[in-house]
């Protein structure tokens, strides 16, 4: 099988963080097959999405920078169309169709990889931050990281499974909850939050969804939510959770607003013995709760990191299966601005995809 490989592509580069969002160029370099390196394999997009962590990294709002310039997108399925020579015990072969995530590459060896928390690995590349991402027609990967997309599997719906859908699995799976539990979700209209509600679902959770607008009401009450609050209308989020409860508050609460505030009241509507999965990530926020409840109450806290190889398979084998459904838009590349507008103002319901055959 060959592929013929262009020498320039369609990309979206971010020059300086910050400074201004990304512009389309027509004329990137595509590498060639033999510029891969032992391990790196060039994969033609379908498609990507667009997850908020883009919109952090284009604005440089996080305490860590991404590397610029920068192509951004972590959410990628394409076919592999190039290997790089003396590439040891490849898992994947040409014309294979993957999934890129954020954890482009890590060493497989370190204490952390070994544990299975390859999210942690100090040597970690990160697609669309340290090593460039999806935003573009042809991306440089890494055979032991991508992620075989199941056959029959939609690559449009597949995408946002490999960052919005890994995560939002790994972390309700960690919730130390059972079946019966209540899971609250503040953010559960987003890209991340919309999947949150049906990955609790398969797990049999009761879902509250916290989120503000109409159409993200419709959205999470549809996808199984058993309650809605709007955080902009609700007079006391912890009182309403906990005549939802029977008063007794929630088991766990998987977070994944953008905005500090979303993680603020946690630690009250818990009940005892509930856990807070940290996993939206506004930047500079801090967030204050009572340590004498947080012991009283013997509440557990974790901050929660995308996933590694494993929770990539397992989340998208539940998708493939129909039982999580992402709810998306599909655009092109050059929408990606006004992608990032939406997100910021907060109308995008579910998710963005940009087409990115043609
Ligand atoms: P999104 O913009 O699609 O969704 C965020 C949602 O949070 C929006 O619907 C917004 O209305 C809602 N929100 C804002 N303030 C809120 C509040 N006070 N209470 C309840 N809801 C509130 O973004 P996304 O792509 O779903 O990403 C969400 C966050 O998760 C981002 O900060 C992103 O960087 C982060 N993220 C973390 C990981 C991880 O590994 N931990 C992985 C991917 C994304
Ligand atoms: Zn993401």
């Amino acid at each position: 099988m060959s592929f013929t490989i262009p020498r320039t592509q369609k990309a979206a580069v971010v020059s300086t963080a910050g400074a201004t969002l990304d512009t389309i160029k027509t004329d990137h370099p595509v590498k060639t097959q033999a510029e891969l390196a032992p391990g790196e394999c060039l994969v033609k997009l379908e498609c990507t999405g667009v997850c908020h962590t883009d919109l952090h990294a284009a604005l440089g709002d996080w305490p860590v920078a991404a590397n610029t310039p920068l192509i951004g997108g972590h959410e990628g399925v394409g076919i592999i169309v190039a290997i790089g020579n003396n590439t040891g015990h490849c898992p994947v072969k040409l014309g294979d169709r993957i999934g890129i995530k954020w954890l482009a590459d890590s060493c497989l060896n370190c204490e952390h990889c070994r544990k299975g928390r390859e999210q942690n690995c100090p040597e970690a590349k990160l697609s669309g931050f340290t090593v460039d991402g999806t935003f573009a027609q042809y991306v440089v990967s890494y055979v032991n990281h991508v992620t075989p997309i199941p056959e029959g599997f939609d690559s449009n719906a597949a995408a946002s499974i490999l960052c919005a859908g890994v995560t939002t699995y790994r972390a309700i799976k960690y919730s130390n909850t059972a079946a019966g539990d209540w899971i609250v979700l503040p953010g559960a209209g987003g890209g991340l939050g919309h999947l949150a509600v049906q990955y609790a679902r398969t797990c049999g959770l009761r879902v509250i969804a916290i989120d503000t607008g109409a159409a993200k009401k419709k959205l999470c009450l549809s996808l199984g939510a058993e309650a809605w609050i709007d955080f902009k209308e609700s007079k006391n989020i912890v009182k309403e959770i906990k005549a939802l409860t029977g008063g007794e508050g929630a088991h766990a609460a998987v977070i994944t607003a953008t905005s500090g505030a979303g993680y603020e009241q946690a630690v009250s509507y818990l009940r005892a013995g509930g856990t807070l999965m940290a996993v939206g990530l506004p930047g500079t926020a801090t967030f204050d709760s009572s340590i004498f409840f947080t012991v009283f109450k013997s509440i557990n806290i974790h901050g929660s990191y995308v996933g590694n190889r494993q929770d990539a398979v397992e989340a998208l084998d539940i998708a493939a299966r129909g039982d999580v459904k992402c709810h998306f838009e599909l655009k092109e590349l050059g929408d990606l601005e006004s992608t990032y507008e939406g997100m910021q103002n907060g109308t995008v319901a579910g998710r963005v995809v940009l087409n990115m055959k043609d």
